[in-house]
């Protein structure tokens, strides 16, 4: 039986850099560009795909950046390199982010076999869109959104953002209840996080950024109101109606195999991490790869605590039992204990899993435990 495989395609290209945004990527750059670009990634989905003859790939994941920006045209020729090159399994999730998008291109997406869209909403209140440097404002979201239900999209994600500068509890109340009058499959809700590097960065002192606490408060409220609307938390930024959970990303927390493609993607695979140059002139020159390490067992064991304690499942014992061959509440039991006490962490022999309030505190939790 062949191993399941989820391929990520990263499309570095965006209208315009919003000024909080860290992620790899270019504004202002020219159709012939972005379509030499996609070419430059069919070449290395074809030339990848030869180390993946034990694979079936379960999901596509195309992020960025903007991958709405390439061309239906160019759309298709990844489409194809993939078809053409890799055992893609039938009825696997094919994701697509998105910010805003044309009936028509989203008619042409679908029928490409796309079968899942996240469309970067972050919120439905016009002024914090403008506070955020977002080009598009709630009706586009909305319209973009309703096109994309014509378009016969059935699993639909919008991404939302706590703690936009001016945003208050009451603001995002409403945020939240226009969005879930729209039914979506899926919402990611993510707190918003000030990098150096950006604009946001360096002007931190003079924004009106909602207080700590109130963005705590932002959080919590946010589980409650989605739990209210059937849309369940299964991981500390993400929440989905049963069965929508997003089947690409529970890869990265499982710690399963992905392939990465595109300048500044990464992949974990063959039990090794390595990216893909973050330059679009080395990437288009022909190297894929930039920096390649092979975690040791111990590291591996880290990286899965952490990221398995990223959902609600949390660290289980018996998954743990499987991956490392030793019961992990010899190791953790005590470690997590004081955690537990505090009412931050949930413990029993089925293993161990953050609270919504520990949720907040996760980095700083685990950092303790695990010695970071
Ligand atoms: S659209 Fe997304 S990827 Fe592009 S600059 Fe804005 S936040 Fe970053």
């Amino acid at each position: 039986m062949k191993k399941e495989l989820g391929i990520y395609i990263h499309i570095p290209f965006c209208t315009s850099r919003c000024p909080y945004c860290d992620f790899y990527s270019n504004a202002g750059c020219r159709e012939d560009e972005i379509s030499r670009y996609a070419a430059a990634v069919a070449a290395q989905l074809v030339q990848w795909s030869r180390m993946c003859g034990e694979y079936a790939v379960d999901t596509v994941y195309f992020g960025g950046g903007t991958p709405t920006l390439l061309s239906l045209r160019d759309f298709g020729l990844l489409m194809d390199a993939l078809g053409g090159h890799y055992d893609i399994e039938p009825g696997a999730e094919i994701s697509c982010e998105c910010n805003t998008a044309d009936a028509e291109y989203l008619r042409g997406l679908r029928s490409l076999g796309v079968n899942r869209l996240s469309i970067g909403a972050q919120s439905l209140d016009d002024d914090e869109l403008r506070e955020l440097g977002r080009v598009h404002n709630s009706a586009d979201f909305v319209r973009t959104y309703n096109d994309a239900r014509e378009a016969g999209f059935d699993n639909i994600s919008a991404d939302l953002m706590l703690g936009i500068p001016c945003q208050s509890r009451e603001s995002l109340h409403m945020t939240l209840e226009r969005l879930c009058a729209l039914k979506p499959e899926h919402v990611s809700a993510y707190c918003l996080r000030i990098e150096e590097s950006t604009p946001f960065g360096k002007a931190v002192g003079r924004l009106p950024l909602p207080p700590e606490d109130d963005i705590a408060e932002m959080y919590l409220g946010t589980i409650k109101f989605l739990a209210g609307q059937e849309i369940e938390q299964y991981e500390i930024s993400n929440f989905a109606r049963a069965g929508y959970e997003c089947r690409h990303n529970l890869k990265y927390w499982n710690c399963d195999e992905y392939l990465g493609f595109g300048a500044s993607a990464h992949s974990f695979f063959g039990s090794e991490r390595f990216s893909c140059p973050r330059s679009l002139e080395r990437y288009l020159g022909g190297e894929y790869i930039a920096g390649r390490t092979k975690p040791s067992p111990a590291d591996l064991e880290t990286e899965y605590v952490m990221l398995a304690m990223r959902r609600t499942a949390g660290l289980v014992a018996d998954e743990y039992v499987g991956r490392f061959g030793v019961d992990p509440h010899e190791k953790y039991r005590g470690r997590f204990s004081e955690f537990v006490r505090r009412g931050l962490v949930t413990a029993d022999m089925s293993g161990y899993r953050f609270t919504p309030r520990g949720m907040l505190v996760s980095n700083t939790v685990l950092s303790s435990i695990l010695d970071l």
